[in-house]
């Protein structure tokens, strides 16, 4: 269902990443440790919209859980590096005044979307990038990890597979989990976006992809809606995904639906796929995505409560 039709009084929309995944592919344990995760974002920011928080606070208690379980590739449970490493992207934006706050490649801080609010909230600017944002959390007093605490087993054996295949390289469509992301409207009718992910397996050279940049994998403004991507960043930045979405919606008057699917479908002749999750002040909650599957959730204020992972499932 596209738009309610009566508006909740706040709703919120969660992703942890798009791909390949098609029913019967994924064993029943792997399933259920996805909705797991996901239905516990989804308390965590519905715990904050149900008491009145602000829709920032909520999608950034969402992410903040996803980030935290191994299944998803944001905080722990991050891709590796070429090198054997970790950089996390991250961003959150404030569609009431469009502030925003992002960081690319972040190497020790626990919760990368933490560390992106407080760039958003503490500093002059909108991105920090590696070392700088590693020395701006530390002076936030933001919880630092070692770098190898964001690794596992599962996903460094997905790199040796990597580099095994020559041929191999660029968004994996294979992945079973990926980046996280949430969207929210709260009471007040303001809505919210954030995106965390570890980014693509293998990734080098600096490599920075469409999560943390402000109108290509996250963007929101209370003109249009809120909107976190998952996906093929290369083509999500040429295509500036988020803020096209956003920009649709304001020039031409279609929903955030009808915006996301011509967008998507641009996307998708250039070569990119994915997906996107949109929340409007308005109360249109929904989902679109060019992939086979989707691990996603929502939650709203009036009970409706839905987990997915496959495109069959009927919204
Ligand atoms: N969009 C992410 C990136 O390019 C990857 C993903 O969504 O899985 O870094």
């Amino acid at each position: 269902m596209s738009t309610q039709a009566t508006k909740p009084r706040w709703t919120l929309m969660i992703h942890g990443g798009s791909g390949s995944m098609r029913r019967g592919m994924l064993s029943a344990a792997q399933e259920a440790g996805a909705e797991t995760g996901l239905n516990a974002a989804l308390d965590a920011g519905a715990a904050v919209l149900a008491a009145g928080g602000s829709a920032v606070e909520a999608v950034q208690a969402a992410v903040q859980v996803l980030e935290d379980d191994p299944h998803f590739n944001a905080g722990r449970g991050s891709v590796f590096t070429w090198e054997g490493g970790h950089t996390l992207d991250a961003a959150i934006m404030d569609g009431s005044g469009r502030a925003a706050g992002a960081v690319a490649a972040s190497t020790t801080t626990r919760h990368p979307v933490a560390l992106a609010r407080a760039v958003m909230e503490k500093s002059r600017h909108v991105l920090l990038a590696g070392a700088g944002a590693d020395a701006f959390a530390r002076d936030q007093g933001l919880e630092q990890v070692d770098n190898v605490w964001f690794g596992t087993e599962e996903r460094r054996q997905q790199l040796d597979w990597m580099k095994a295949d020559a041929t191999h390289g660029g968004f994996d469509v294979d992945m079973k989990y990926g980046t996280v992301g949430a969207v929210a409207m709260d009471a007040a009718g303001h809505v919210a976006a954030a995106t965390s992910t570890g980014g693509l397996t293998g990734k080098r050279w600096g490599r920075v992809g469409d999560s943390p940049l402000i109108g290509a994998g996250t963007y929101a403004d209370d003109r249009a809606c809120a909107v976190s991507a998952t996906g093929s960043g290369e083509f999500f930045i040429r295509e500036g995904v988020a803020h096209e979405i956003c920009a649709r919606m304001r020039f031409t008057g279609e929903t955030a639906k009808q915006a996301a699917e011509v967008v998507m479908a641009d996307v998708k002749a250039m070569g990119g796929v994915g997906g996107v999750i949109l929340a409007a002040p308005t109360g249109e909650l929904d989902w679109c995505f060019t992939t086979p599957g989707m691990y996603r959730g929502k939650l709203s204020a009036d009970g409706v409560r839905r987990v997915a992972i496959y495109e069959d499932v009927v919204d």
